[in-house]
């Protein structure tokens, strides 16, 4: 049996989060940092307070994929009995079962995107995926290229079946990205070297692109680009620490980094036909340390709450909300 595929008709007039996560990050869990997981069925209970009626989402991390003790120290090498025979094997296919069988009374809800680890055994990981995709609606690709430590340009080499396939099913791709160039994996600039020489297919680079305006300018020219404000509250929290220091004041959108409201007005006015409004669910608070390099850490201490990213959606003029939680997101996922 397979399931009924929601169509752009179905999600008419919905306020869609388009960045949330479900499943387990074992890596942050034997670290003793937060957040590490999330279900299905605690996503349905943040819509339910937030007015939110459906959601993006996607695993969390290929943790099951690698070996525990060296993950948890920062190396990203494949377990000997390894548990996922190839990265995200077991994390998607235990989303599309908790979103369609598990809880059949809330698969309406969520549109499930698979996530792919761009470098590490790329066709095997897609021979899974065309499994699944017999039997589950699949909406979209996420790839976080820092989390499983493999550059977004490998897109361009061993991920280059991933971009194909997108293309022949009409899948957006959504990318985790970084202003930062220090952010050897996911760093905006060479995301855009995927997006431009992918025109067909549709991209959303996650995190506003930590605020530069000269990606957002990008972006905004760009005809195949949206951009999430996935985790926003925090994101302005660590542009306000990282300015003058990581990343230049003079490149970043013009607004009060002290009223994460005013960042938020500010963004949806400038950049408001490409923007898309997510919360990063349960990320919107990051308290870790992320590997950036073979040898650079970052530590995070940051705390936001789902409520935090609802209201500032909610602080906006109805025809701006229904801009950013619906017919972006839609253009996005489906097309025109
Ligand atoms: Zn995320």
């Amino acid at each position: 049996m397979s399931y009924p595929r929601l169509k752009k008709k179905d999600l008419a007039g919905k306020v869609i989060d388009a960045h949330s996560h479900a499943g387990v990050a074992l890596g942050a869990y034997g670290r003793a940092e937060f957040p590490y997981a999330q279900t299905i069925e605690g996503l349905y209970y943040q819509q339910r307070s937030g007015g939110v009626d459906v959601n993006v989402v996607f695993p969390f991390t290929a943790d099951l994929y690698f070996d525990m003790p060296p993950l948890v120290a920062g190396r990203y090498l494949k377990a000997r009995g390894v548990i996922s025979p190839v990265p995200f094997q077991v994390e998607n296919t235990l989303l599309l079962r908790e979103v369609f069988d598990y809880c059949p009374e809330l698969s309406r809800r969520f549109l499930p995107f698979i996530s792919v680890d761009p470098a590490r055994e790329t066709r095997a990981q897609l021979r899974v995926i065309k499994q699944l995709l017999k039997r589950y609606p699949v909406y979209g690709i996420k790839i976080n290229p820092v989390i499983c430590q493999s550059p977004v340009s490998a897109l361009l080499k061993a991920g280059q079946c991933f971009l194909s396939f997108a293309k022949e099913h009409n899948l957006p791709i959504l990318l985790h990205t970084s202003s930062v160039a220090a952010d050897v994996f996911s760093y905006a600039g060479n995301a855009f070297k995927v997006i431009d020489a992918h025109p067909e297919i549709r991209f959303c680079l996650a995190h506003c692109i930590l605020f530069s305006k000269s990606f957002l300018d990008r972006a905004l020219a760009a005809p195949n680009v949206w951009v999430d404000t996935a985790a926003f509250k925090i994101q302005v929290d660590l542009c306000r620490d990282l300015a003058g220091k990581v990343i230049s004041r003079r490149n970043l959108i013009d607004a009060d980094f002290n009223d994460h409201d005013d960042v938020h007005a500010a963004i949806c006015n400038q950049y408001g036909a490409r923007i898309i409004w997510g919360t990063d669910s349960p990320a919107y608070v990051y308290i870790c340390r992320r590997q950036l390099s073979k040898t650079k850490w970052q530590d995070f201490d940051y705390k936001g709450r789902y409520e935090d990213e609802v209201r500032l959606l909610r602080n906006r003029p109805p025809a701006v909300r229904r801009t950013v939680s619906n017919h972006n997101t839609i253009r996005f996922l489906m097309g025109t």
